[in-house]
């Protein structure tokens, strides 16, 4: 039976090693050794600081006040004292850590915690709910800090705020289960794409090795990684390149995955969330327009006097769990279908032309649900109307797909290629921000960025406090309250969740942040609620833009 100790003592030496290839190794044969089904899921679940798979609506529903409690309850130190030392170290984790180290020194004898033991403490945390639901919760992980040894208290920490600072991102779980069982990588990979829990692929791994990983299907109620798009770098290129071109808008929504199926229908975000219960509109008109058994993808936009609203508006309605019903009437949303990947079974590998002929005979159109127009042509000047008609409709530009390529989970390749109006902006995490002034000295009104460097940890770029309405600044200040870390001063630090898309005049070199990066008069556009920390962009991105600019600048 795997210990929790032992799991955190890989953890702490993976978190020292820099180099990739090892950290690779070192997991490998860590999760090779695992004997048990359960422990095995568990371990690869929790190394990538997960506690369910992403897509999963379950959740601990532990913010960093009720750590606090916890700790506080589990070591009898005040709240102040945590405080500071969580300044001081920079991370909850360390800390937790150096509190416990303060109290073990009291305790002679300790239960072992193991990793199926600390499984049942989440599930039992994760099923309450109601009254009194969060000092039973307190009560729970102040026990479980009772029976952790210093390094455990480190990463039990860290695990329950996902942020487990090992620097291992897909590719390193994905590798190393490939290592561990003896299978190629592009075979393991296209196993998460289409199950999005790698804990539930290593254990098709171990058990059945090669074969079960190739039997895996598309499962209803069960979200597939989206396709995503490449920019087109000019539309002769496009048209060049791609025989046989099917011409759509590019809605300015946010993506869903609709699963209807067994009488039910399920909906995902983009960063396979399921919002299903905020959008009982959007269920209704499913259950009443499409043939059963299908899963399709498309883009949810929200429709007032026949322009689209702001994207904003969208997520709002995404984000809903309260007052759903008001929502539906203030935000009215429509869907527009453009791929299917299950009819009566997976269809993803054929061309998208008879996807595309499925996806029509699936769906009987109403007001609400929509198959997205398509046209086929490879004629520039046509492509251009198209664009400039997608445009004025409030669009953000075109797609153009390759009618012959398969639907490929998780890929951004060059079969879809996305040809957009507006100059390049950045998707980036924040990381921290500072309370306003005066009128706006109960709103955070501005905030600190990061990317993200090759190892998924995070580099300021700039501050942004320009481009937010005050209606902007006010939800975004309750949205990010239970994400505040610490405070200095009017200075926050956020234990990092969110991200925001910014524009910039320009970005320069600058020493003044550690990614040697600064943005030039930052502007706010939106929160991307749609992407997850790991899908923001990376130092590399703010590399080559930056180098782009300069050409230009240069004349050349
Ligand atoms: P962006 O910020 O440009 O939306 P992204 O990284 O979110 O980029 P991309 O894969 O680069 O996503 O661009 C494709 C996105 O465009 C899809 O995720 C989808 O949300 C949206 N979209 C809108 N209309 C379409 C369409 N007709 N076909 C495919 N995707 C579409």
């Amino acid at each position: 039976m795997l210990t929790f100790s032992e799991f955190a003592e890989l953890c702490q030496i993976v978190e020292k090693i820099s180099s990739t290839l090892e950290k690779t190794a070192r997991i490998a044969v860590f999760i090779r050794e695992i004997e048990d089904e359960d422990d095995l899921y568990n371990a690869v679940l929790f190394l990538q600081g997960r506690i369910y798979p992403e897509w999963s609506e379950r959740d601990l529903g532990v913010g960093v006040g009720l750590i606090y409690e916890a700790m506080r309850i589990a070591t009898g130190i005040d709240r102040k004292t945590i405080e500071n030392l969580i300044r001081e170290k920079g991370d909850f984790g360390l800390a937790a850590e150096e509190l416990v180290k303060k109290k073990t020194q009291t305790l002679l004898f300790r239960e072992e915690l193991t990793v199926k033991k600390l499984r049942e403490i989440f599930d039992e945390i994760s099923s309450l709910e109601g009254g009194g639901s969060q000092k039973k919760k307190i009560l729970l992980l102040s026990e479980l800090y009772s029976l952790c040894s210093p390094i455990e208290a480190r990463y039990l920490t860290r695990l329950i705020l996902r942020e487990m600072r090992l620097g291992i991102g897909e590719g390193i779980i994905r590798d190393a289960i490939g290592k561990a069982f003896g299978i190629e990588s592009e075979i393991v990979e296209r196993a998460y794409m289409i199950t999005n829990d790698f804990g539930k692929v290593a254990v098709e791994a171990k058990n059945g090795g090669k074969q079960a990983l190739l039997s895996l299907r598309i499962t209803p109620h069960i979200p597939v990684k989206m396709m995503l798009a490449q920019v087109a770098e000019s539309l002769e290129e496009a048209t060049r390149e791609i025989k046989e071109l099917g011409v759509e808008w590019k809605f300015d929504g946010s993506r869903v995955q609709i699963h209807y199926a067994d009488g039910r229908v399920t909906i995902y975000s983009r960063r396979l969330e399921n919002v299903t219960n905020a959008l009982p509109d959007i269920v209704s008109e499913i259950k009443r327009c499409v043939r059963e058994n299908v899963i399709l993808d498309g883009e949810v936009i929200a429709v007032k006097d026949g322009r689209p609203m702001p994207f904003q508006h969208v997520l709002r309605r995404f984000r809903r769990k309260h007052g759903v019903s008001r929502m539906v009437e203030e935000i009215p949303l429509k869907v527009y279908l453009y791929d299917i990947l299950y009819d009566d079974g997976e269809v993803i590998d054929l061309p998208l032309k008879e996807r595309r002929t499925r996806l029509i005979s699936a769906i009987g159109e109403s007001d609400a649900v929509k198959v997205a127009e398509q046209i086929v042509t490879s004629d520039v000047d046509v492509i251009q109307q198209e664009f400039d008609r997608a445009i004025q409709a409030g669009h953000e530009g075109l797609m153009l797909k390759n009618l012959e390529s398969r639907y490929i989970p998780g890929k951004r390749g060059k079969n879809w290629l996305k040809l957009k109006a507006t100059m390049e902006t950045l998707d980036l995490v924040v990381v921290g921000g500072e309370w306003g002034e005066g009128k706006r000295s109960n709103l955070i009104s501005s905030f600190e960025l990061a990317c993200l460097d090759e190892y998924g940890g995070l580099l300021r770029v700039g501050k942004v406090a320009t481009g937010f309405t005050d209606e902007d600044l006010e939800e975004l200040t309750e949205l990010f309250k239970p994400e505040i870390e610490y405070q200095e001063g009017k200075r926050i630090v956020f234990n990092p969740k969110y991200v925001f898309e910014v524009a910039y005049q320009e970005i320069q070199k600058s020493p003044k942040y550690e990614s040697g990066y600064a943005l030039r008069f930052p502007r706010f556009v939106r929160l991307r609620d749609d992407k997850s920390v790991e899908e923001a962009d990376t130092i590399e991105r703010v590399a080559r833009l930056y180098e782009v600019q300069f050409r230009s600048k240069g004349g050349s």
